[in-house]
């Protein structure tokens, strides 16, 4: 049965002399294709099966089996990304981490999130940002959401004051003992971040402090409740600081 596929190769191994086995992350999941003699010089699939193409893929379908290759129509070159080392670490570290959401709990909204956010860093749009955005609305998927209506410790939606990442969420002002402050915009943005549309998004003005303010935030929340190591998110780090 021919099959096609919408999504971005996310790895590839090398298969005896010729081939490949692609991972492909696409609107149904993580989806294993063998590109049948791709690594040979003359092969037509060469071009289109290195990580990171983001196209359409044409498969000879098998139910359980590993599907094969049969051609590929590119939607986007990525070429903003392509060129740029950071953004490259980017893209490496949310493909990462949207592969490892999936593989925990399959939505294919996460599809979605995964490409808006990739093609709008091509855009051109503050890829720390779309990159925290990412990882705010994935914590929901992973089981450890923020809840952004309520003090963590008592309950209260009246006089929110902070968020504390180590105690998991908004401290409101009869809780507050000596966690962080953060300003109130910091506060909102946040809030921002977790309830926007990423494909609305066409420009961003958030000052440097509160976009450094929420990636603190996000690290130390990672850190403490996710259980996820990545080690693209490590080379990310250091790329970036
Ligand atoms: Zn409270």
């Amino acid at each position: 049965m021919l099959k096609e596929v919408e999504g971005i190769i996310i790895s590839e191994t090398n298969y005896g002399e010729t081939s490949k086995i692609i991972n492909i992350l696409t609107n149904d999941g993580i989806v294993g294709v063998m590109a049948k003699g791709s690594k040979s010089l003359k092969s037509p699939l060469r071009s289109y099966t290195q990580k990171f193409t983001y196209g359409k893929f044409y498969l000879y379908y098998k139910e359980n089996k590993l599907s094969i290759l049969k051609s590929v129509d590119i939607i986007d070159d990525l070429i903003s990304i392509k060129t740029n080392i950071e953004l490259i670490g980017y893209l490496s570290y949310i493909s990462d981490l949207i592969y490892q959401i999936m593989k925990q709990n399959y939505d294919k909204d996460l599809y979605n999130l995964y490409i808006n956010a990739i093609l709008k860093i091509n855009d051109g749009l503050n890829p720390k940002i779309i990159c925290n955005i990412v990882e705010l609305k994935g914590l929901d998927y992973l089981g450890v959401g923020i809840n952004f209506n309520t003090c963590v410790k008592c309950g209260s939606m009246k006089n929110i004051i902070t968020i504390n990442p180590d105690e998991g969420g908004y401290i409101c002002k009869n809780c507050y003992t000596n966690e962080k402050y953060h300003d109130e915009k910091t506060l909102k943005m946040l809030r921002m971040y977790y309830l926007v549309d990423i494909s609305s998004i066409s420009d961003l003005k958030i000052s440097d402090e509160v976009i450094n303010n929420i990636n603190n935030f996000i690290n130390i929340y990672y850190e403490r409740y996710t259980g996820l190591y990545l080690k693209s998110k490590k080379f990310l780090d250091a790329i970036t600081t």
